[in-house]
């Protein structure tokens, strides 16, 4: 066994040995949810020294301001394109098999975080983007503002000169620092995860009561889990290959200490470390692209959250016997889209931000209560699906950059 897969391979025990105690001790796991939690804040209190460090590095890395502008455009065509993709995917299930056909709604309670909700409109998504108080964004983990502010900060450096030169060294230095520590707690993953899966297995009442949830909604769960598939392991392996000429089954298997990470946490932003470990280390995606990439990547682009969005909304209107036509089809195809912006990285986001797809489309919001039994399975499904498009999007944009950019073909 080669030395450096070790730590995949025993991961990979972590989460099976998790999925079997849970299953089969249930409650009695939640005892290790503890250790679980220090693991996922071990990843959590790296992400905001890594997000400013890599946005600068990586921007400072693409050298002047019109290389970044069109690195920028190449980045979000990409993000766009793969979650439009998903989207259409998405709706082309659940057209298909019609999941919600024959189901009765039952009235599930919706959390206060949703029924409170406001319906996010497209110009709260644009004001999330900027912050009035930066550190209050990093004391709550609210990443946008900072990408955008470490981007701009980035960007200005490069045009500094001689003054602009040792601040990119500091945050350089910052960066290697971080990577270095997200080494070490690598060492702790292994069991980090068994805990995450086995405690919320566990919190979930165990295996049976978990598989009579997911056979309830078995036919919603089943459109939402090959559409992931269909997406993860079709659409954007053939992307992968046919742009950069990778070998997807490689890649695959160089970032899977990420997917395991995504799933086992269900949150993009807490897995980013692990993320750009993978893609700079074991994939060898340059260093500018991944740093730059990746960070934009587990903000905005989630195209397992935006194809559970629309799969949702549909499934809900088939629920209540609401028929929705093409037209009504095409707004939740954008509001997906745009949800799945506006949702943050962390657990059950996209719960929260489906909210602006129901009311875009006339749909009661006690549809999602219905998910909330299933979701935090299908959420960590859909966070793997995430980091993977940000992880094959660092490859991406790696090869285009290098093409376009750099030797300006
Ligand atoms: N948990 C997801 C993520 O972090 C977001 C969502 O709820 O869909 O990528």
């Amino acid at each position: 066994m080669n030395k450096k897969n070790y730590l995949l391979y025993f991961m990979l025990v972590g989460i099976v040995s998790g999925i079997f105690c849970g299953w089969f001790y249930g409650e009695k796991m939640q005892a290790v949810e503890w250790i679980g939690d220090i693991f996922l804040d071990l990843l959590k209190m790296l992400v905001i020294p890594l997000i400013v460090s890599s946005m600068i590095v990586g921007v400072s890395g693409l050298g002047d301001i019109r290389k970044v502008g069109k690195t920028g455009v190449i980045t979000l065509v990409y993000f766009m394109a793969t979650t439009a993709i998903s989207v259409a995917l998405g709706l082309l299930m659940v057209n298909l098999i019609n999941p919600g056909l024959g189901v009765t709604m039952t009235a599930g309670e919706v959390p206060a975080k949703i029924s409170e909700k406001e319906a996010l409109g497209i110009t709260d998504i644009f004001k999330s983007f900027v912050s009035d108080n930066l550190v209050d964004s990093m004391a709550n983990m609210d990443i946008l503002p900072i990408v955008i502010f470490s981007l701009i900060f980035g960007g200005v450096l490069t045009t500094l000169g001689d003054k602009g030169r040792p601040v990119i060294a500091f945050f350089d230095g910052v960066n290697e620092a971080i990577m270095k520590v997200v080494h070490l707690v690598m060492y702790i993953a292994p069991i980090g995860v068994f805990a995450l899966v086995a405690s919320k297995l566990g919190a979930a009442g165990g295996g049976e009561l978990f598989w009579a949830e997911i056979m309830k909604l078995g036919k919603f769960a089943l459109t939402v889990l090959l559409g992931l598939l269909t997406h993860a392991a079709v659409v954007l392996p053939l992307i992968l290959y046919f742009v950069t000429g990778r070998n997807p089954l490689v890649y695959l298997k160089n970032a899977s200490e990420a997917l395991t990470t995504a799933f086992s946490t269900a949150s993009s932003s807490a897995t980013l470390p692990v993320t750009v470990e993978c893609a700079e280390e074991k994939n060898k995606v340059s260093r500018k692209a991944s740093l730059f990439v990746l960070p934009i990547g587990a903000t905005v682009n989630m195209d397992g959250t935006a194809m559970y969005e629309s799969v949702s909304a549909i499934f809900i209107a088939q629920m209540v016997g609401i028929h929705l036509g093409f037209g009504d089809q095409v707004i939740v195809f954008l509001t997906a889209t745009l949800a799945a912006i506006g949702a943050a990285g962390i657990p059950e986001a996209g719960l929260v931000t489906m909210v602006m797809v129901l009311h875009a489309v006339g749909l009661p919001l006690e549809g999602i209560g219905m998910l909330l039994s299933i979701d935090w399975f299908l959420d960590r499904c859909r966070t793997a699906t995430n980091v993977w498009g940000d992880s094959i999007g660092a490859a991406v944009v790696d090869t285009l950059e290098e093409k376009y950019v750099e030797k300006g073909e």
